[in-house]
């Protein structure tokens, strides 16, 4: 395949995909809002349920996006080594943005800093944002792309609590955040925390806990208990679907972490809202692909 043809296919899996992410819910949210209608016993939450299902179907039959905010895009790469496109990623990933925000659409919704002008195709300064990781001994892509809203992004936070703090500290400030601004980010929430001993890291691996599939477990015991502890805490606040009380305020909460300085505790906070817009894609060396995380949408999708 001539480098020409390789960079328009991969444009094309990453513009498409887009589409396919902004109207289709994964099937791991889909999974978990079917449940927790099921087990809301709250009358107005079961109706903003409903609301949702109905916003849900209509956006995957018109093929329009099931909310008005399309939000940032950003992708989280896991390349590996030997893939043979990896030069060119970077420039397909800008360019399938641009093309998804004329073809989709999607709401432009970059300004520059400082100039406060948008730049009307959702693309910025570092923007769409790029987190990297290579991985040895493969030829394979891993692609997460995540549409971060401008709701959901608000209850974010990075902080560094000193040592006496300890976790307690720093988790009651999580609690404490989602108590207060969760309502912006239309729960029930996707609550992702990263714990480390800097601020950037803690925020970093807060966003990566958003990427994992709702139904798994941090592998630590300790922390996937720590997990099912913060979930009932923070259904027990009673924000309910769409801020109007009910028994669930989350889909789940995640928890990322990594080793630590001693004497300093960093917590990190990413919400996702109901509508979490994250696709998972795994391509091959030949450009062959799959949407793993949207195996019901997809069959109904004709991808590139
Ligand atoms: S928080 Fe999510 S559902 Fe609410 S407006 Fe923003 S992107 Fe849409």
């Amino acid at each position: 395949m001539t480098k020409t043809a390789a960079m328009e296919r991969l444009i094309t899996i990453i513009e498409e995909t887009a589409g396919l992410s902004s109207c289709c819910l994964p099937d791991d949210v889909v999974d978990r809002l079917t449940a927790l209608r099921a087990k809301e016993d709250s009358a107005m939450g079961k109706r903003i349920y409903d609301a949702m299902f109905t916003d849900l179907n209509m956006a995957e039959s018109s093929r329009r996006p099931c909310c008005q905010d399309t939000g940032v895009l950003q992708f989280f790469v896991r390349a590996g080594v030997s893939f043979p496109w990896l030069a060119e990623l970077e420039t397909c990933l800008r360019e399938a943005v641009i093309r998804a925000t004329a073809s989709v659409p999607l709401r432009p919704n970059v300004v520059e800093c400082f100039d406060e002008k948008n730049t009307g195709n959702n693309t910025g300064k570092h923007i769409p944002w790029i987190d990297w990781e290579i991985v040895p001994g493969t030829d394979k892509l891993e692609l997460f792309m995540y549409m971060a809203g401008g709701g959901c992004s608000l209850p974010g936070f990075a902080r560094v609590f000193m040592p006496l703090d300890g976790y307690e500290g720093a988790l009651k400030a999580v609690v404490d955040q989602v108590r207060s601004y969760g309502v912006n980010a239309c729960p029930p929430l996707l609550v992702g925390i990263g714990l480390s001993g800097q601020a950037d890291t803690a925020a970093k691996l807060s966003k990566k806990a958003l990427l994992r599939f709702i139904g798994t477990r941090n592998s630590n015991p300790k922390a996937a208990a720590l997990e099912e502890k913060l979930e009932l805490t923070l259904n027990s606040i009673g924000i309910g679907a769409g801020g109007f009380g009910g028994n669930h305020s989350v889909m789940a909460v995640h928890i990322e972490e990594a080793g630590r300085h001693t004497a300093a505790l960093a917590v990190g906070l990413s919400t996702g809202c109901w509508a979490h817009r994250r696709v998972l894609i795994e391509i091959g060396a030949d450009l062959n692909y799959t949407i793993v995380s949207h195996k019901r949408a997809a069959q109904q999708w004709s991808l590139p």
